[in-house]
């Protein structure tokens, strides 16, 4: 079978989707195909969008709070001062 060969991003080698809306269809497809969930996201490094299979709100911490994932650890949180 033929392929269309689709442009890559320079940073990731991802395929790089014109607008969020293609990038969104192309990851509900490989749902319905391969059963494998995908993540749109917006690239940095190329401007465009791309899949992801990792959720990427494990990966940032503003997406994450109030998330239902178990807490990040957190340094600052050594110790209680116990004063008053
Ligand atoms: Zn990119």
């Amino acid at each position: 079978m033929h392929y269309f060969t689709p442009r890559r991003c320079p940073g990731s080698a991802k395929i790089m989707y014109h607008d969020q809306a293609k990038a969104a269809k192309a990851a509900e497809r490989s749902y319905i195909e391969r059963g494998t969930r995908l993540w749109v996201y917006r690239c940095g490094i190329c401007g465009s969008w791309h899949l992801t299979s990792h959720d990427p709100s494990l990966y940032d911490p503003a997406i994450r709070e109030g998330g239902r994932r178990a807490k990040p650890r957190s340094r600052k949180r050594g110790y209680k001062p116990r004063r008053r």
